[in-house]
């Protein structure tokens, strides 16, 4: 009978998720992440929006090289 808790790794939103709740119900929208680091080591990380795993992963990622992002921009102005 216990719940436990899903906590977004970046802004720290909270979801409540009981036994009674299937967990795609509770967890929709949200991305869990695993982050293998070695043997038997690994982290779960989960957010509740695309942007939250963003944030995340700009924050490991020293810089997004700008090219990357331009790419981006001239294939949305072509369509
Ligand atoms: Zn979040």
């Amino acid at each position: 009978m216990r719940g436990w808790f899903v906590i977004c790794g970046s802004c720290g939103r909270k979801v409540e998720h009981s036994h009674s709740e299937p967990p795609c119900e509770v967890l929709k929208g949200w991305l869990t992440v695993s982050y293998w680091k070695g043997l038997e080591s690994v982290e779960h990380y989960s957010y509740c929006s695309l942007s939250c795993l963003q944030e995340w992963v700009d924050s490991h990622v020293p810089k997004i090289p700008e090219v990357f992002l331009r790419s981006f921009g001239e294939e949305d102005d072509r369509v």
